[in-house]
């Protein structure tokens, strides 16, 4: 949850800032202090067989990787580019998953001894053993399971419905055999991402139970050591209602409570969106306000093509208005009291929609909007150049 002391840094932010440029107001902010306390209870909340990694895709940034590198046990990449954002700043263990894996990315992985490499199907199974043997060494996988069952109910899902993900969990026995039959490839465990925003701590759990219980029953059935089993991420973030937050604490303790049930197994986390998400605020100021159709609009400098989440997600995304008093004009200043707004970014298309009919108190052209939960699939998902506008600032604050 985002807490009022946060807010209180972000807007002194704004305030010593916005008059800066003659410009409008229009930066991602990020608190990095906070995402530092934030990434530090998660990890102080695990038990030791639980390591935490962080899944770089949800933001890549440098100085948010160099904030969680002294925290996290290690970082999940899915691409050369994330592999070499990551071994540019730390020998902290990194595993390498992804359903399209390039041979000259494996080769990559192979190179920066990665500590596991996610494999996702027969074919790229034989193409990583070809590269192995032609690299003289062993390669530590995990295979990459997409459960028949078991999956909650949760916003995507990668796992208990077809997808381009992993290896069908019917297969997984012809899967085990022919690693067996292979020199060249260590099978470390097995892999279970699974959903994507999941806001049910209590399915989590459950879904966490049965990849523990598949992976022992894999490992007894077939003989095989494969110590790991990779949870993956999917913790949600309740934007709908963000005072009614995914519950961490019956996530963690529930996790505790599997101690004796892992039997020398160990459990990897690679988590994305929960890690980042509350850490970074997008802030836009309204350029016009109107109505139409008997529905208000207001127009930003900004808009989906630096945070297209809410327009992907077709949701509104949760939002403050940060109140300015000045007004350089000599005419009107356009407003919208105690009604509902539909908040429009500055592109050419109707798409280009960050909230949807949500009430306002007052809204006024001038006014900053702070769109919160904007630090994981925001900036680093939008198509930053559609229509040729500026970037928005982008700022840390550091304590
Ligand atoms: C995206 C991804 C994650 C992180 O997911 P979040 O929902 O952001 O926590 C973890 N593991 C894999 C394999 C992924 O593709």
């Amino acid at each position: 949850m985002i807490i009022d002391e946060k807010r209180q840094t972000i807007e002194r932010y704004i305030e010593e800032h916005r008059t800066k440029s003659q410009e409008p107001f229009c930066a991602y902010l990020y608190d990095l202090e906070d995402l530092r306390r934030h990434a530090s209870s998660i990890k102080k909340s695990l038990p030791d067989f639980v390591d935490l990694y962080y899944a770089v895709k949800a933001n890549p940034e440098q100085p948010i990787l160099e904030t969680l590198e002294p925290i996290v046990d290690g970082f999940e990449v899915a691409s050369a580019g994330e592999m070499n954002k990551v071994s540019s700043l730390t020998v902290k263990p990194m595993m390498f998953g992804g359903p399209a894996k390039k041979d000259s990315e494996l080769e990559e992985a192979i190179r920066s001894g990665v500590k596991t490499i996610n494999v996702e199907s027969f074919h790229e199974l034989n193409r990583l053993a070809a590269l192995a043997e032609k690299h003289h060494t062993k390669i530590p996988v995990l295979a990459r399971v997409n459960l028949t069952a078991n999956v909650s109910d949760s916003h995507l899902r990668m796992s208990g419905v077809p997808t381009q993900f992993g290896v069908d969990e019917q297969e997984i026995p012809d899967f085990i055999k022919k690693v067996n039959t292979m020199d060249s490839i260590d099978l470390r465990g097995f892999h279970f991402h699974a959903m994507s925003n999941n806001l049910d701590a209590e399915a989590h759990l459950r879904f966490v139970e049965a990849c523990l219980d598949k992976s022992l029953a894999w490992a007894e059935r077939y003989r095989l050591d494969a110590p790991i089993v990779n949870i993956g991420g999917g913790i949600g973030i309740n934007y709908w209602h963000p005072d009614d937050p995914f519950d961490w604490q019956v996530l963690a303790k529930g996790l505790h409570d599997l101690e004796s049930k892992t039997n020398g197994r160990h459990i990897f986390m690679e988590i994305g969106r929960y890690m980042t998400a509350s850490c970074g605020v997008y802030a836009a100021e309204v350029l016009d306000v109107k109505q139409n159709h008997d529905q208000s609009f207001a127009v930003l400098r900004g808009g989906s093509h630096h945070l297209r989440l809410p327009a992907a997600w077709k949701m509104s995304h949760p939002f403050r208005v940060f109140p300015v008093e000045d007004w350089p004009y000599p005419f009107e200043r356009p407003e919208v009291r105690n009604r509902e707004v539909t908040i429009a970014g500055e592109l050419c298309t109707p798409n280009d929609v960050l909230v949807r009919q949500e009430p306002v108190t007052r809204l006024r052209a001038g006014d900053v909007v702070l769109f919160e939960y904007a630090g994981a699939y925001a900036w680093t998902i939008s198509h930053h150049d559609f229509l040729s506008h500026p970037h928005p600032e982008i700022v840390y604050i550091n304590g």
